[in-house]
């Protein structure tokens, strides 16, 4: 059952008006292209390196997992290292005739299934240990939704907020150079993450075909329509959150979509297609938040004019009709359904007894805290964990690799029509498993990733 718990947010209540003062005297984040660290990455940032806690929490997924499945000692050895790592380092030129040394990192967690598959981020806290963690989660979750991939994820450490188009462009391809030893249409296929999009996709794409001669499509997913990418692959992660969101709410909570409220954390790739979605789908989204600010209107925000203001202005702060929110706030809201559309160690154990919504959807990747699990669960909010929630964007990533190796495109209503198929069998499983072994549907999603990754390693057997 939920706790019953006190409004945080009381319209045109002292609160706000202190939180509007406050909001007002904050002075903007300075941009700092190498920062170690960064206040927004939740508990995490706590332990050590800025990564630390993102691993921590992946290996006590993936144990709690094995220990579930009893798996054999050597395969959970093997499950439980990444099996490739890259560190590279790089000069860029900067628009002011300056020299700066990047960092950047590829990791494959694990190809017993397939290519090694996953997203590259750019920002100020990216480390070898968070790269590890979001390779491992790129593996369960291509084994949940069974596409063919293995686990990869990769990133710069760099701030590209503070960066011009010309210095992300000079920087991606000559990462892209430096990753050439990995990456390819048949070893290792990157996509958008937090800090890149379809254009940083199509840049990776460009250099390795001009280094190859011919074009090379399928080295990357994610690109724009005009160069090979996939009807659907932008709004798919959001369109993958919205299909398990309505199906939970059909199926955990007995409710419809139309008429229910939600809160979205995170107004990127993921959390600006989810509120878009969720709006169209007849869902109150009374507030949405990102690192600018956050907006919050009881009677429902209107999500097509906030796109547009963002697009305008570049932040949500200030949109006219909407109130200032902030994150600890929107995760206290009394809504059916908050959205984790940011970054890691969002809900914690200091946080989670908080949180009011009935679904908490994961469109991040371990927005979660193992140790707010427990909580969650005895407060009968229904998790939609991140492997599971967030894997649109693979399973079309997946089309779209297909599609180009056959030089073939499908239509939207193929697309969509399958991604739903496919997150919804995958959600069906989860909440089987979950019933049948009385676990949690985190550990449900895992224990049949993890599953399906050790019979893949075991049949192939040990080389040489
Ligand atoms: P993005 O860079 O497009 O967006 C990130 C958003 O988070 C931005 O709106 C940013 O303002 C916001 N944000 C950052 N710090 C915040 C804070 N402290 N409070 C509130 N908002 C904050 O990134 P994205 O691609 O949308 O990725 C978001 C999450 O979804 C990540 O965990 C990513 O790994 C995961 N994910 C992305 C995809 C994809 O297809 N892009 C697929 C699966 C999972």
């Amino acid at each position: 059952m939920n706790k019953p718990m006190t409004p945080v947010l009381v319209a045109g209540g002292a609160t706000l008006t202190e939180k509007r003062r406050a909001a007002a005297t904050t002075p903007a984040p300075v941009a700092t292209p190498a920062a170690p660290a960064d206040p927004t990455r939740g508990a995490h940032a706590a332990l050590g390196s800025p990564g630390a806690g993102a691993l921590a929490a992946a290996l006590a997924q993936f144990d709690a997992a094995a220990d579930h499945l009893d798996l054999d000692e050597g395969v959970r050895e093997t499950l439980r290292a990444p099996h490739r790592e890259l560190t590279v380092r790089f000069p860029v030129r900067l628009d002011d005739g300056r020299v700066r040394l990047f960092t950047g990192y590829r990791v494959q967690h694990n190809v017993a299934r397939g290519p090694a598959k996953g997203g590259l981020r750019y920002h100020p806290s990216t480390d070898l240990d968070e790269v590890r963690a979001l390779a491992m989660w790129m593996t369960w979750k291509c084994a949940l939704v069974n596409v063919p991939f293995g686990g990869a994820k990769g990133g710069v450490t760099c701030d590209p907020r503070s960066m011009s188009p010309r210095e992300i462009e000079a920087l991606t391809r000559r990462f892209a150079t430096e990753l050439e030893v990995l990456i390819g249409p048949d070893s290792d296929i990157p996509a958008p993450d937090v800090g890149t999009n379809a254009q940083t996709m199509a840049w990776i794409m460009d250099t390795v075909s001009m280094h190859r001669g011919y074009s090379v499509p399928g080295v990357v997913t994610g690109k724009p329509m005009a160069i090979g990418g996939s009807n659907g692959r932008a709004d798919a992660t959001g369109q993958g959150v919205v299909y398990t969101i309505e199906e939970a709410a059909k199926r955990r909570l007995r409710i419809s979509l139309p008429g229910a409220t939600a809160a979205v954390q995170g107004y990127g790739n993921v959390g600006e297609a989810t509120a878009r979605l969720l709006h169209q789908a007849g869902v109150r989204v009374v507030a949405i938040t990102d690192i600018g600010g956050g907006v919050y209107r009881e009677d429902g925000l209107d999500v097509p004019f906030l796109r547009r203001f963002m697009q305008e202005r570049g932040t949500l702060a200030g949109a006219p009709g909407t109130e200032p929110i902030e994150n600890e706030d929107l995760f206290g809201l009394d809504v059916d359904v908050l959205v984790l559309a940011a970054l890691e160690g969002q809900i914690t154990a200091a946080n989670a007894g908080r949180v009011r919504a009935r679904i908490l959807a994961e469109g991040a990747n371990g927005p979660t805290t193992p140790d707010a699990d427990p909580i969650l669960h005895e407060n009968g909010v229904a998790v939609i964990p991140d492997i599971l929630c967030n894997a649109g964007g693979v399973i079309v990533s997946y089309y779209e690799w297909v599609q180009n190796r056959e030089s073939l495109f499908w239509t939207p209503k193929l697309i969509n029509g399958r991604l739903r198929e496919s997150i919804l069998a995958a959600a069906a499983a989860v909440w089987e498993r979950e019933d049948a072994d009385g676990i949690d549907p985190r550990r449900a999603a895992h224990a049949i990733a993890v599953e399906r990754v050790a019979e893949a390693t075991v049949l192939r057997g040990l080389y040489p």
